[in-house]
């Protein structure tokens, strides 16, 4: 019974997951426990096992065998997916002991590791990430990236504090779960890959206590030791625990890592600037529909108390737009680390300027607070979205009449907008290239909502911090 399936998953963890020979009698019982067989005996493997990119296909008839036998309930699969795959993996301490060996020498080979690693062992399911809907803003010229995330949550009874908690490793559900530790400073955190990959190797840092997300001085200075942890082609993102700050979870300190290159990184200049204080600072305003203002250098200390600085007297400033009375403007932040240089994105936001009505009528599309991840160019829409643009479409193409009294009409106001614009009913293919155009400009325009100067307004804010544009 299941010879086959598990000698099969017995040979890829050797070829892929590193798992000893010696180990495989052991990991064999330790999945006959788990689908409640006792007979197991070695067989050839099949040819195909080579070829395997993830174990999906492999640990399928494992889960089906359990739902037939009525082990599992269909919907708990993923966590016993997870739970066979652990059998076959390396523990979380030899995991930690390879990625730091490798470290040592070489940073990036450590993290594609750990990302190999991850894919592998299904943890990183990029079968699953592929569903989700995904294109590039072609006509916009920042060619952002439009996600619409239509995977499952995974199934998963969390450690009680929270999610992001590294004590979650081994917990139901993430039994595959395999974290490193990361030296911030003097704190612990820890690394691992997030399960989305909204953008290349997207990962999180957290730290390694249940500790609220900071601001100030101290969080500048470990988003840039956190560059220097995931070294050159990486960077480091937070959120801001501000109300619509993006953050989700503000009770656990973390911050977003990711690799290469994103449209915001992509952007030039808009403004150059200099500091009279900070004169060694290459600095200037990006060309990016928010405002953000990049700044860089070598030395650690200088480019944090600067940074520390103009975040301070940013959520200080007020002026007759932007009535702030201390609390309501905030930063998100990005650290990278180029050719030796610190260098920061701080995009400033802020709640104490009315958002443009127009704004509002967009809500259907996007409600929740942007994200670091949506400023840097990933528009992370909300799963319902997939069914609703379905269902628009087919006003859109005159298979189902429109009606202004019809409250049920998904997407209504983006309905209204585009046959109006459309002259009446068209094409299913045009319905559907229409209708992703307009969620292109509705997030650009969303995205330019969060700006908070324009290339005049910006001046007394850079004239109090002795910053000239040059
Ligand atoms: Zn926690």
């Amino acid at each position: 019974m299941l010879d086959l399936e598990i000698s099969n998953l017995l040979v890829y963890a050797q070829n892929n997951l590193f798992m000893d020979e010696l180990d495989c009698s052991q990991a064999a019982r330790r999945i006959c426990g788990m689908l409640k067989i006792t007979d197991f005996a070695p067989v050839e493997p099949s040819e195909d096992v080579e070829l395997a990119a993830n174990p999906n296909k492999l640990v399928e008839p494992l889960l089906a065998y359990a739902v037939e036998h009525g082990i599992v309930t269909a919907d708990k699969t993923p966590a016993l997916k997870a739970e066979i795959m652990d059998a076959i993996m390396l523990k979380p301490s030899e995991i930690n002991d390879l990625f730091a060996d490798t470290y040592s020498v070489n940073k990036q080979k450590a993290f594609d590791f750990l990302y190999e690693y991850c894919v592998k062992s299904g943890y990183v399911d990029l079968d699953e990430c592929a569903k989700n809907e995904r294109w590039e803003a072609k006509e916009l010229k920042s060619r952002i990236e439009i996600i619409i995330n239509t995977m499952p949550q995974a199934t998963t009874d969390a450690y009680p504090k929270c999610a992001l908690c590294r004590e979650n490793e081994g917990y139901y559900g993430k039994a595959n779960l395999r974290v490193v530790s990361a030296d911030i400073g003097d704190e612990q955190w820890y690394f691992d890959y997030s399960r989305h990959q909204y953008f290349d190797k997207h990962g999180v840092l957290v730290n390694g206590e249940h500790t609220p997300m900071t601001d100030g001085k101290a969080t500048m200075q470990k988003l840039a030791l956190a560059a220097d942890f995931v070294g050159a082609d990486g960077f480091v993102g937070t959120d801001s625990a501000a109300e619509n700050g993006g953050a989700h979870n503000k009770a656990h300190e973390h911050f977003k890592t990711g690799f290469k290159s994103t449209p915001m990184f992509r952007q030039g200049t808009k403004l150059k600037l200099k500091s009279q204080e900070y004169p060694y600072l290459e600095m200037h305003v990006v060309d990016w529909y928010s405002t953000v203002i990049r700044f860089a250098h070598s030395n650690l200390e200088k480019t944090v108390e600067f940074a520390d600085k103009l975040v301070t007297a940013w959520k200080n400033y007020s002026d007759e737009r932007i009535q702030n009375d201390g609390t309501k403007n905030f930063y998100s932040a990005v650290c990278r680390k180029i050719n030796g240089k610190y260098t920061f994105d701080i995009v400033l936001r802020s709640n104490a300027i009315k958002r443009p009505r127009m704004a509002a009528d967009y809500e259907e599309i996007k409600a929740d607070a942007l994200s670091i991840t949506d400023i840097l160019g990933y528009f992370v829409l909300p799963t319902k979205l997939s069914e609703e643009l379905k269902q628009a479409r087919l006003y859109l193409d005159g298979t189902l009449e429109y009606d202004v009294n019809n409250k049920k009409i998904p997407l209504a106001k983006t309905v209204e907008r585009l046959l109006k614009a459309q002259g009446g009913p068209v094409s299913p293919l045009e319905a559907k290239l229409n209708i992703h155009d307009e969620i292109d400009l509705v997030c650009e325009k969303i995205l330019a909502s969060t700006a908070v100067f324009d290339e005049k307004t910006i001046v007394p804010f850079l004239d109090g911090l002795g910053i000239k544009i040059l």
